[in-house]
């Protein structure tokens, strides 16, 4: 039976051009290390320089400088958040995030409250877009920085990030924004969007794991929080990964050439399945109808649990699709988004994420749709609910 793989927020294959443009790094004559004086280490340092140049484009930095090199959208989020609340002391200690981040922004902010500094969680509608209005009362000019990000990636809500970021620097304060969901499938401006501080990871674009990127605008200081060797401007020390931030840096040029009319196709393929699994009894889409990523389509169906709908499709069909976010799915918790738009504990165990990618057809529409249903139903029929 073929795969089908319907859970890309997860995980990425790496796009076999990337791996082909990336592999020499890690052999040949540009093995070296980056900070080295001699050829091999040059070669490095160039390849470096040109990925920098790569992923500035695809989010239309004002400067390659703009963008630091991490391992990935947690240390990105880490850097962004603890880097300038720590730097920034001297204006306050508040800290803002929405009820939806990611746990690598929920948890840092939740680390800096324990070192005394206030939280304050921005609530979100029933589609997961943040109230706007709430912000605007909640926010005091003594708040270091204001986390909201571009894209959920488990609901798929797209957020007024140009709306909000007007109303965080009318207080005169910093917004980040993570965008490892959003980038590579919708246009990321940070000029044309008023963004400070924003988070990108190379696998969730086709990359290679181990390597992600924090933007920061020209003239927003940050304290790093890894010390070192003073690598990437001193803000974060290790020699980097040269294999990864290369392939990192091919798969935004890709991206930025390719991603309109892959999304457009891609959107075509999601609205049906959207359509067909919406004809299922008691399914309901979660996230905003329209407001949202364009590979993305999420669900809750009254009466089951999420993790049964993934273990049968996986074992039945071999087709992935996920229950929420991977990283913490394992706890079997109900999702702190889903609770957060409003489901009760029962509601949010029931959903299901699928997120497309390039090796996704319309031919697989019916066969998806199919495997679903028969999935829902036989469940169902064993569920004593
Ligand atoms: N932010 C968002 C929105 C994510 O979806 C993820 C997971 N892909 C992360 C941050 C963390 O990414 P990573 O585990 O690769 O650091």
């Amino acid at each position: 039976m073929r795969r089908i793989y319907l859970d890309h927020a997860s995980a990425m294959p790496v796009d076999p051009r990337v791996l082909e443009f990336a592999e020499r790094y890690l052999k040949d004559n540009y093995f070296g290390n980056p900070s080295s004086l001699y050829s091999v280490g040059l070669e490095a340092k160039r390849a470096i320089e040109d990925a920098r140049k790569k992923v500035a484009e695809l989010i239309n930095a004002e400067k390659e400088t703009c963008i630091v090199f991490t391992s990935g959208a947690t240390e990105s989020n880490n850097l962004a958040i603890k880097g300038t609340a720590l730097r920034n002391i001297g204006k306050g200690k508040k800290v803002a995030a929405s009820a939806i981040e990611h746990m690598s922004v929920l948890n840092p902010m939740k680390e800096l409250q324990k070192r005394g500094f206030e939280l304050t969680i921005i609530p979100v509608d029933s589609t997961g877009v943040v109230d706007t209005e709430k912000l605007n009362a909640i926010l005091t000019n003594d708040t270091t920085v204001t986390s909201i990000m571009y894209a959920n990636n488990e609901i798929g809500t797209i957020e007024p990030i140009k709306e909000i970021s007007e109303i965080v620097h009318e207080k005169g304060l910093y917004l980040h924004v993570d965008a490892t969901a959003a980038a590579g499938r919708i246009s990321v401006d940070v000029q044309n969007d008023g963004i400070d501080l924003l988070t990108l990871s190379s696998n969730d674009i086709y990359g290679p794991q181990g390597a992600g990127a924090l933007y920061i605008k020209p003239g927003v200081r940050l304290q790093s929080i890894l010390p070192g060797g003073g690598q990437e401007r001193g803000l974060r020390s290790g020699t980097e990964n040269v294999f990864a931030i290369a392939g990192m840096g091919e798969a935004a040029g890709i991206a930025k050439a390719e991603m309109a009319q892959e999304c457009k196709r891609l959107k075509g393929i999601r609205d049906d399945l959207i359509a067909a699994m919406l004809t299922i009894d008691e399914s309901y889409l979660t996230g905003h109808p329209t407001q949202r990523l364009p590979h993305h389509a999420s669900f809750r169906f009254g009466r089951i649990e999420g993790e049964s709908i993934l273990l049968n499709m996986d074992m039945t069909y071999n087709i992935q699709v996920s229950t929420g976010s991977a990283c913490t799915s394992r706890t079997l918790e109900p999702s702190h988004v889903l609770l957060a738009i409003g489901l009760k504990h029962e509601e949010a165990h029931g959903s299901m994420v699928l997120t497309l990618g390039r090796s996704n057809a319309f031919e697989e529409i019916p066969i998806i749709t199919k495997a679903v249903k028969e999935t829902v139903q036989r469940l169902r029929e064993l569920s004593p609910l």
